[in-house]
């Protein structure tokens, strides 16, 4: 990367002496320097250097309406001058939560009208986690408290939450899961589904459920938990057998049905929320990102009727945060849902943009390193391989970082898993500019090709 701008330099040392990011190589994004992003418009982000990026990823997953919505900043400063901050914890409550509870019970499915607020993803897991097993107390099962939930799967990184993910990565460090949260197979047919077809593998993944609800005995589980798509996953779509089949087996058993909704929650598939796409019926779901599409924090837990009228019976939940319910997130949250209905983003991304980036998308396919493209509404993954037919990979070249490299370089974010390219651009996106990111996609896959031949 070329640096022209000497307030880059600048920043990049104030990175290097002072800031401990996220996810990263300490030592080696010293080396590298961060590239510095410093604003935002719609679909596009500009770094420092001046260079115009198109945001394939919408942030992490999240950016729904777009960068740049004054009417969102405005909603904060409206309500930061009101009361910016009190607390929901002794009996008290203030307009913004309550209205906000209202909004998402309009829009959640039938007979989830209840709204547990933290401050992220993460933190509504945790309190998924603790909500279940309250449950089962409350209901005279104590023992009901294993959680299933899937390998490769993501739901967030504190202790509970990256114990709940089946990321192996996150569990070497820290001596993760913590005790009673066990992972079946992921249904990932192109990675891991052999010589089965789509089908069969399908049934197979959603088989594992009841084998492993066997195996530790129903009286033992409180509830599974999974992402209708997996997202961080690599943009996993189960095959159409998986879920038809998970339903019938939650439907034998008595336990709790999560949908992490993290992702797929407010318009991502073209719908509101993935369970609406797959007609999946959760007793709760956990949201967060695109509920305030990232302008600022926020996370919840929305729960089934049924599950409610038993924890009214359980006498105090010991459990919330300092900015469960932050008055300044529900506005922004408030403001933020209000835009994707006036302005009917998600009918505009399930009628006209989901369906033309799909296809668009898989023209991707007869690109010699292409072995498939999926993706369902506005989440998309692109497989590279060495060989289309076997579905063999380039081993051990690193062949998505590669191609993320070069896409970053040609001002497109398109998000690497392993060897799987993920795309969620944010729900405004126009056709014009899926053009543009399907375009530039292409550039890079031919880019990435001959790095590898040259
Ligand atoms: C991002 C994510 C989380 C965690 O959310 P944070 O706000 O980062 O804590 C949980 N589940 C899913 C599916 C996610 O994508």
């Amino acid at each position: 990367m070329t640096r022209n701008n000497p307030q880059t330099r600048e920043w990049q040392a104030l990175s290097n002496d002072h800031h401990l990011a996220p996810f990263s190589d300490f030592k080696q994004l010293k080396e590298k320097g961060p590239r510095i992003i410093t604003h935002a418009k719609g679909v596009y982000l500009w770094d420092s250097e001046g260079n115009q990026i198109l945001d394939g990823m919408a942030g992490l997953w999240c950016v729904a309406v777009g960068y740049g919505r004054d009417e969102l900043a405005d909603a904060a400063s409206r309500q930061m001058r009101e009361l910016p901050y009190y607390n929901l914890f002794f009996q008290t409550a203030h307009p913004p939560v309550l209205e906000l509870s209202k909004v998402i019970a309009d829009i959640a499915p039938q007979g989830m009208n209840h709204v547990f607020f933290t401050g992220s993803g993460s933190e509504g897991n945790d309190t998924m986690l603790r909500m279940v097993r309250h449950y089962w107390a409350i209901k005279g099962q104590p023992n009901k408290k294993v959680i299933i939930s899937r390998k490769n799967g993501y739901h967030g990184s504190t202790v509970a939450g990256a114990s709940l993910g089946g990321m192996t990565y996150m569990h070497e460090q820290g001596d993760l899961p913590i005790p009673g949260i066990v992972h079946i197979a992921q249904p990932y047919w192109f990675g891991e589904g052999g010589d089965m077809s789509p089908e069969a593998f399908g049934v197979w993944a959603a088989d594992q459920l009841e084998a492993k609800i066997l195996e530790i005995g129903v009286d033992n589980v409180g509830a599974f938990i999974a992402e209708p798509i997996q997202g961080a996953g690599g943009v996993i779509v189960p095959p159409d057998s998986y879920w038809p089949r998970v339903k019938e087996i939650l439907a034998k058993y008595d336990i709790l049905f999560v949908a992490d909704e993290v992702i797929c929650g407010f318009g991502r598939t073209g719908e509101w929320f993935g369970t609406d796409h797959f007609d999946l019926k959760p007793h709760m779901m956990t949201i967060a990102k695109g509920l305030t599409s990232g302008y600022i924090p926020m996370g919840g837990l929305i729960v089934r009727d049924d599950v409610v009228a038993v924890l009214n019976e359980g006498g105090d939940f010991n459990h919330g945060f300092t900015y469960s319910g932050h008055p300044v997130a529900a506005a922004v949250a408030l403001e933020n849902i209000r835009i994707l209905r006036d302005e009917k983003i998600i009918e505009r991304v399930h009628s006209e943009t989901a369906p033309y980036l799909q296809k668009r998308l898989r023209e991707l396919n007869d690109h010699p390193l292409v072995g498939e493209v999926r993706g369902v509404g506005l989440l998309g993954a692109i497989e590279l391989v060495q060989d289309k037919a076997t579905r063999k990979r380039y081993e051990g070249r690193g062949v998505g970082m590669i191609c993320r490299q070069f896409c970053f370089d040609n001002g497109l974010i398109m998000r690497a898993v392993g060897d799987t390219m993920i795309i969620a651009p944010p729900l405004v996106i126009s056709q014009a500019e899926i053009d543009e990111l399907v375009a530039k996609a292409r550039q890079c896959l031919d880019l990435t090709l001959s790095a590898l031949q040259g």
